[in-house]
C-alpha cells in the first residue's frame, strides 16, 4: 500500500493524503465485484430502481459537502461544483427510471415467438480523468448500475477525493457491498488492470486521445466492450448575421469554465471576417472582466489549474506565439494561470491545433459558410462547437455540416444528461448518457421459441 499527498491547487497545500490501490487490492476489488453481480443482477427492478433513487436522495443530501471538497481537491469554483455534484444526483435520479424500462422487443417470426433480452454485461470498469471528477463518474456508474452492472471505478490519481465519498454514500443508500467501488490508484496499475482482467467486461474511459488508443488496442485482446470519450478542440463559429454581444459575452466561459481544462471548452473561435474586428473588441471586454480568484468565493468565475505540469504544459503554447490580450489571475501560491487570446493567422499553427486543456483560446477570421465548416472539421478532433446566427437555414446546415459529436446554435451549452454525448473521429467512440445509455452497458440476447409441434 502507498500514500499520495493529494494538494489544493488554489494553495498547494495538503488537502489530505490518500492510500492507492496495488495490484492485489485491485484484484481483491474485481473479485468482489464479480461475486456481488450475482446479487445485483437478482434485485428486481424495482428495487434496483428504489436504490438507485435513495442513492440519488443521499447524493442530493450531501451537495455542499461533495461541492466543498471538489474546490478544495479540484480547484473548481464553488459554482461549478454544486452543480457538478448536483449533476451526480440528476443522472442517478434520471437512470433509476431505467431498469423498469430497460424491455426488450418482441419481433414477428415464422414458426414461433421472438424475444429480446437486455442482460448486464458483468464487472464494468470505469476510468475518469481529473477535470471533472463527479460528473464524468456519474455518467459512468449510474446508467451501469441501472442495467444490473457492477462498477469498479478508478478516478484520476489527483483527484479522488469525491468519487471515494460518492462509494461511501451509495453503501449509505443501501447498495449492496460491491456493488460500486472506487479504487484511488495509478492509471498503469489499477486502470490498466480492468484492460487485462478477464471478470472486467467493459471499460468505460474518459480521458486523453493518446491513453484512449492504448486501451482500445488493450481491450481487443479479450474483445472488451470500451465507450471512450476523449479529447476536443472545438469551434466556436460566429457568423456576422449573430447576435455578436451575446456570441462574444458567452464566448470567455464557453473556453475559460474550469480554466479550459474541459473536453468541450470552445477552443477555437472563428468569427467571420466581415465582424471579426467588433467581436474582439466585444470579446476583450468580456475577458478582461471574467473573474479568476479563490475558487471558494461565490463569485469567481475561474480558479487555478489543476497542478503544476499542467501550468507548465499550458505555458509551453504561450511562450512563443503573440498574445493578443489576457485577463488577470491571483499572483503567488497556486497553479494560476491567466485567460489568454491568441490570434491565429492561417490556423496551422500549435495553438490552434492542438488541445492545450487551458484557459488558451485562438481566434481565426473566415470568409463565407463553406470556409467556416472546412476550418472547423479540419481537425483530428470531434467532439462539440457552437454555431452563432440569426438565420435558421444555415445554423442547421453548418450543424450537418460540421463533424462533431455534441453541437449548440446560439448557445454554448453541450452536456444535458437527457441528451447523448460523445464524439466523431479521435474524440471517441460510443456514446454516454441520453435513453439510450443503457444499452451501452447491456449484452441483446435473442431468443426464439418454437411454438409448432
Ligand atoms: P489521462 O489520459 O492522462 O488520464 C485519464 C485516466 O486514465 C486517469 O484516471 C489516469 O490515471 C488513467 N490512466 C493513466 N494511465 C493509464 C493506463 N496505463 N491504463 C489505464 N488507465 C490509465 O487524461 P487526463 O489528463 O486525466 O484528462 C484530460 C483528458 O481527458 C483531456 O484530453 C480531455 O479532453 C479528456 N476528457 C474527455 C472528456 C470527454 O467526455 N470526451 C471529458 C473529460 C476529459
Amino acid at each position: 500500500m502507498s500514500y499520495l499527498s493529494i494538494l489544493n491547487p488554489a494553495t498547494e497545500e495538503q488537502v489530505t493524503s490518500i492510500e492507492l490501490y496495488d495490484l492485489e487490492e485491485t484484484d481483491r476489488a474485481i473479485k468482489r465485484a464479480a461475486k456481488a453481480e450475482a446479487t445485483w443482477r437478482a434485485v428486481t427492478p424495482v428495487d434496483r430502481a428504489r436504490l438507485l433513487r435513495r442513492f440519488s436522495d443521499v447524493v442530493g443530501d450531501h451537495n455542499e459537502e461533495l461541492a466543498q471538497l471538489e474546490v478544495a481537491n479540484s480547484g473548481h469554483t464553488i459554482g461549478n461544483a454544486r452543480w457538478e455534484a448536483g449533476n451526480v444526483r440528476d443522472v442517478l435520479a434520471f437512470y433509476s427510471g431505467a431498469p423498469e424500462r430497460h424491455s426488450g422487443k418482441q419481433i414477428p417470426v415464422a414458426g414461433g415467438v421472438d424475444l429480446t433480452f437486455y442482460e448486464p454485461l458483468g464487472v464494468v470498469g470505469i476510468i475518469v480523468p481529473w477535470n471533472f471528477p463527479m460528473p464524468i463518474a456519474g455518467w459512468g456508474f449510474a446508467p451501469a448500475l441501472a442495467a444490473g452492472n457492477t462498477v469498479v471505478l478508478k478516478p484520476a490519481t489527483l483527484t479522488p477525493l469525491t468519487a471515494i465519498r460518492l462509494a461511501e454514500l451509495g453503501l449509505e443508500a443501501g447498495l449492496p457491498e460491491g456493488v460500486f467501488q472506487v479504487l484511488p490508484g495509478d492509471g498503469a496499475v489499477v486502470g490498466w488492470r480492468f484492460v487485462t482482467h478477464e471478470a472486467v467486461r467493459k471499460v468505460c474511459f474518459t480521458g486523453s486521445t493518446d491513453m484512449g488508443k492504448r486501451i482500445m488496442a488493450g481491450c481487443a485482446d479479450q474483445v472488451k466492450r470500451v465507450t471512450l470519450e476523449l479529447g476536443g478542440k472545438s469551434a466556436n463559429i460566429i457568423f456576422a448575421d449573430s447576435d455578436l454581444e451575446r456570441a462574444a459575452a458567452s464566448a470567455p466561459s464557453a473556453v475559460f469554465d474550469n480554466a479550459g481544462q474541459d473536453c468541450c471548452a470552445r477552443s477555437r473561435i472563428l468569427v467571420e471576417a466581415s465582424a471579426y474586428d467588433r467581436f474582439m473588441e466585444l470579446f476583450e471586454h468580456a475577458v478582461k472582466q471574467f473573474r479568476v480568484m479563490d475558487p471558494g468565493d461565490e463569485s469567481a468565475e475561474m480558479g487555478p489549474l489543476i497542478s503544476a505540469g499542467q501550468r507548465a504544459s499550458v505555458n509551453s503554447y504561450v511562450e512563443d506565439t503573440p498574445v493578443a490580450f489576457t485577463g488577470t489571475a491571483p499572483q503567488g501560491k497556486g497553479y494560476w494561470f491567466p485567460p489568454t487570446v491568441l490570434e491565429s493567422t492561417d490556423g496551422t499553427d500549435r495553438a490552434f491545433r492542438e488541445e492545450i486543456f487551458g484557459p488558451v483560446v485562438s481566434v481565426l477570421r473566415f470568409e463565407g459558410e463553406e470556409e467556416a465548416v472546412t476550418i472547423a472539421n479540419n481537425s483530428p478532433f470531434g467532439l462539440s462547437g457552437s454555431i452563432w446566427t440569426r438565420n435558421v437555414g444555415r445554423a442547421l446546415r453548418v450543424a450537418r455540416g460540421v463533424e462533431t459529436g455534441a453541437l449548440s446554435v446560439n448557445s454554448n451549452s453541450s452536456v444535458r444528461y437527457h441528451t447523448p454525448f460523445g464524439g466523431y473521429k479521435q474524440s471517441g467512440i460510443g456514446r454516454e448518457l441520453g435513453p439510450d445509455a443503457l444499452r451501452g452497458f447491456s449484452e441483446e440476447k435473442n431468443v426464439f421459441i418454437a411454438t409448432e409441434e
